[in-house]
């Protein structure tokens, strides 16, 4: 017997991915480079379905039946291209490589060209859902080839997330394109995180409440339009009392967040886009405030003078019917903020598919992430139906459902912004959002005194607004202006 799709690569994910595959009916050919994992994987749970192992590159691709289709789940970077190359120097016309790991989009484009000129297939596929989703169902981004999406798209779908009937998979676009909606996946969940984080930090130091409090406030916004698996997860992190001291977890954690990349390559890649992502901007530089140990312990040491946030809301803490007021608020304005970013980020996918020209259907893109991702929320729903309405608009804020759901926050966001900035609290997301939406809604933008000064100080040109063509003032001379 021969596998219909094999596994290389049998650590945390590899072997959830392959034992996944093997549930599902797939005959499963399985390669790890130490064989000591391999023999791990079917001493434990070699039970659970069809595996073949292999000791050898060679052994497991001759263990594959045509076209041979292998999933790739080592390290990303050099291990990963090291793999690929044994695997392509060994297998034939028409087989297809998959590069599930969590590569750069650029990486996925330059070796998708390295193995098409052999004359194999190379998919980039983003997955999403860490260890649990890989082995009950992912959410999985694949970029690739039409022909590999034959054979691969069935295989995909026997094992991924279900969401309202649908797999969680769809073909994003050929070579980086999966990776590419993966990296603004986990930039999006930055910004998400961050806006939780925010509205967590208003009502622990700004209205002093204890974390089960606001664990109990997070579990009734997931009975609404919040509802998602992060606020859920945020209302069990809140809730859960640490064994040794008997603390709430929350308050033994380091304040310092740790980070693996892939929100600083949505930014960067947005920054060489021109596309701004803001929210997701600014929750990658939180992170990365956060973590400046050193900087921060001289801000407490030199006591960079402020209000105190707890002293500052205590007549609203203070007030049952203001506090409630004002929580509600905030939920307003996580939700406005929210919106923001999913905006920004799937503004980042279309700039990203104009740029490297793939066709990216992003109502596809919203419905894959509704079930099996770290950012599956109900919300998602409402996103594909505004993309799958086949209207074109710029960006989901026009969409009619969010431009309302904003409009309806958008006192309560203000109100947020502005009492955060007066007590004390960063809230770097919401305030950001807030001007990226004031930014758009502008008729005239300050970016015209920009224009000017760019003239002056450097000769740069402007338009007129009257007036088609590029214009300088001879701003050191007789001030008349010139047609550049
Ligand atoms: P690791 O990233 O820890 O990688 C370990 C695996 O890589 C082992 O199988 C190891 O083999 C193999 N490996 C390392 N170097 C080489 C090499 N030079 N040649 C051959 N094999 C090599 O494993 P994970 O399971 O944590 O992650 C796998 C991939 O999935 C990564 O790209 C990671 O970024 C991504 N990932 C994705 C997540 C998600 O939610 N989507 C979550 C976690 C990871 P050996 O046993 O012989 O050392």
């Amino acid at each position: 017997e021969q596998a219909n799709i094999g596994v290389v690569g049998l650590a945390a994910m590899g072997a959830s991915l392959a034992r996944n595959l093997a549930h599902h009916g797939n005959t499963v050919a399985v390669f790890n480079r130490h064989y000591s994992r391999t023999e791990t994987l079917m001493d434990e749970h070699g039970s659970e379905g069809s595996f073949i192992p292999s000791k050898t590159v060679e052994e497991f691709v001759h263990s594959l039946a045509k076209p041979r289709t292998a999933i790739i789940m080592v390290q990303a970077g050099a291990p990963t291209d090291a793999v690929i190359n044994e695997l392509a120097d060994v297998m034939e016309k028409g087989d297809i490589i998959v590069d599930a790991g969590n590569a750069y989009f650029k990486d996925t484009i330059r070796r998708e060209k390295e193995i098409r000129a052999r004359g194999l297939h190379f998919v980039g596929c983003g997955v999403s859902g860490g260890e649990e989703g890989a082995l009950l169902g992912p959410s999985m981004m694949p970029g690739g080839t039409d022909e590999s999406w034959k054979t691969l798209g069935p295989i995909l779908k026997s094992i991924a997330a279900v969401a309202e009937g649908e797999p969680c998979v769809t073909h994003i676009g050929t070579d980086g394109a999966g990776h590419f909606v993966k990296m603004v996946h986990n930039g999006i969940e930055y910004a998400d995180m961050q806006v939780i984080a925010e509205s967590y930090d208003l009502m622990r130091r700004g209205l002093g409440m204890a974390p089960k409090e606001i664990a109990d406030v997070f579990a009734e916004w997931n009975k609404g339009d919040l509802n998602s698996y992060l606020i859920e997860i945020t209302s069990q992190v809140l809730s859960h009392v640490d064994e040794k001291t008997g603390k709430p977890f929350i308050d033994i954690v380091t304040d310092q967040a740790g980070m693996k990349g892939t929100g600083t390559w949505t930014v960067q890649t947005a920054l060489s886009l021109a596309t701004p992502v803001t929210g997701i901007g600014e929750a990658v530089f939180a992170r990365g405030l956060s973590s400046e140990a050193g900087l921060r312990k001289e801000a407490q040491e030199k006591v960079l003078q402020g209000p105190d946030p707890t002293e500052f809301l205590s007549r609203i803490a203070n007030d049952a019917e203001a506090k409630k007021a004002f929580i509600e608020d905030i939920r307003e304005a996580l939700y406005a903020s929210k919106i923001v970013a999913y905006a920004q980020g799937f503004t980042e996918i279309e700039a990203g598919a104009k740029e490297y020209d793939w066709t990216i259907d992003l109502g596809a893109v919203a419905r894959i992430w509704r079930g099996g991702c770290i950012i599956r929320a109900k919300f998602l729903n409402r996103i594909s139906d505004a993309y799958g309405s086949g209207e074109s608009f710029g960006s989901l804020l026009f969409d009619p459902f969010f431009k309302k759901a904003v409009e309806n926050a958008q006192g309560s966001w203000r109100r947020v912004v502005s009492t955060a900035a007066e007590a004390g609290v960063p809230v770097p997301v919401f305030s950001s959002s807030l001007a990226y939406y004031d930014g758009l809604r502008s008729k005239r933008l300050p970016a015209a005194l920009i224009q000017g000064q760019r003239d002056l100080f450097g000769a740069h040109t402007y338009g007129r607004v009257d007036e088609p063509g590029a214009f300088h003032t001879l701003w050191a001379g007789d001030q008349k202006e010139i047609k550049a």
